[in-house]
């Protein structure tokens, strides 16, 4: 479970920037999350109506989109899409080079947020 460490980080965010801003309260909080982050949707929810009681986030809804793997190819420079499903025998499928190096799909961030 570790939803809940990245949702407080996400809420301090929010809280923070609401704060400079003068935001009277938090929406829809829109979050990219990389499929390879292993982080459940339902959780971080759960966690952050738990967490934003009394902020100027309470009972914000957060809108979760998935960002996909892409690797990029140490052999040829070649950027490619990965499902996760075929990780383990995955190669590039312009050189069939096994090396090559994670760009997206580990991390997550806010992208943007609904205020009043
Ligand atoms: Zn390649």
């Amino acid at each position: 479970m570790h939803e809940l460490p990245v949702t407080e980080k996400i809420l301090d965010i929010i809280v923070a920037h609401a704060e400079r801003n003068n935001v009277q309260k938090v929406v829809t909080i829109n979050l990219n999350i990389g499929e390879l982050s292993d982080l459940e949707d339902e959780w971080i929810q759960n966690y952050f109506d738990y967490l934003a009681k009394g902020s100027v986030a309470e009972g914000a809804k957060l809108v979760i989109e998935k960002v996909p793997v892409v690797m990029n190819c140490n052999g040829c420079s070649n950027t490619f899409q990965v499902d996760i499903k075929e990780m383990k025998e995955m190669q590039c499928p312009d050189c069939d080079s096994k090396d090559y190096t994670l760009i997206s799909g580990k991390d997550y961030y806010i992208k943007n947020m609904e205020v009043v």
